[in-house]
């Protein structure tokens, strides 16, 4: 029998095409949410899917929720459990994207407050492969657009408002016959890609701007520093870091759920090392990719094995 999609909304498991809210919803006005990307990966041998690093998902959404002050009816375990029986029911045998959000559900405009606000919470699940190409090492351009500061909006968590920004940016990228934007932080320095961490890699050393530095605190980001110490023996710096510092690197990539570990072939049409996937790059994607899909014993922590149909 063919998957057939389910959302879950206010309590409930429901078709995906009847998971609806209505035009005066708060969220929908001011960005007065907070979501997640998660991915749940297919392993054919196994017969089951791999949720990459759940719960540290779901504690990031409960982080960007209380900044929100949403009261949200779930602990992080209990989202956690509704994601894995959503999945279950959905039956897909494919790699999956998971779509938490939690958001100022109330139909409620010209109210220009957190409190008093009700709240709800949604997962939706889709059939999703490639987000970037990551064989071929991408064509990056300095965008235009800055990251917002953490004085202006939390940089730190997934708010819904901030990714207008990343959106322009991206938009202005593609536009220009680019893959990615790398957005860089008011003062000129390096935060990351519109929907992806970055990492530089330049006589041996890593480095990745650090939380100060605007950046979302991504889970692969956080995934790279462990392999990196585990499987290269290197120490991530996390530092500052100037625009030309990248066109100077030997080994540019970026991270994210969805873009998994990206090699940054050309910024602003200038080669970076080569040009194309250095070597610390490929021995990090091949680490990751083994962890993400439940082929590394040791990091099967990060892992939460759902069989389609619940098995
Ligand atoms: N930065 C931004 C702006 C993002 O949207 C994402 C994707 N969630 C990332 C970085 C990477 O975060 P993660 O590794 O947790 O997906």
């Amino acid at each position: 029998m063919a998957p057939e999609a389910y959302a879950f909304l206010s309590g409930k498991q429901v078709p995906l095409a009847d998971a609806r809210v209505g035009v005066m919803t708060h969220a929908l006005h001011y960005g007065t949410s907070v979501f997640e990307g998660i991915r749940g990966n297919w392993n054919e041998k196994h017969g089951k899917s791999y949720i990459f690093r759940l719960r540290e998902h779901y504690e990031r959404l409960h982080r960007g929720a209380s900044i929100l002050r949403m009261e949200l009816s779930y602990s992080a375990d209990e989202m956690c459990q509704i994601t894995v029986d959503l999945l279950e029911r959905c039956g897909y045998r494919e790699d999956v994207y998971i779509r938490p959000i939690a958001f100022k559900s109330q139909e409620l405009i010209a109210n220009l407050r957190l409190h008093e606000v009700q709240d709800d919470f949604c997962v939706i699940i889709i059939p999703f492969g490639d987000y970037i190409d990551g064989e071929n090492p991408i064509r990056c351009q300095t965008s235009s657009w800055r990251r917002p500061e953490d004085t202006m909006l939390p940089t730190g968590v997934k708010i819904t408002g901030l990714y207008t920004t990343s959106i322009l940016a991206k938009t202005e990228a593609i536009a220009a016959g680019y893959d990615e934007a790398i957005l860089l932080n008011n003062d000129g320095t390096v935060s990351e890609g519109s929907g992806e961490n970055l990492f530089m890699v330049r006589d041996g050393r890593i480095s990745t701007p650090s939380e100060t530095d605007n950046c979302l605190l991504g889970i692969t980001r956080d995934s790279i520093i462990v392999l990196a110490r585990e499987e290269l023996g290197i120490e991530v710096e996390q530092r500052r870091i100037h625009r030309s510092e990248l066109y100077l690197a030997d080994e540019v990539f970026l991270t994210g759920t969805a873009a998994h570990v990206t090699p940054m072939g050309e910024l602003d049409n200038r080669k970076i090392g080569s040009g194309r996937t250095g070597p610390v790059t490929a021995k990090l994607q091949e680490a990751y990719f083994d962890a993400v899909v439940g082929n590394n014993e040791k990091y099967m922590d990060w892992c939460t094995a759902v069989v389609p149909g619940g098995g």
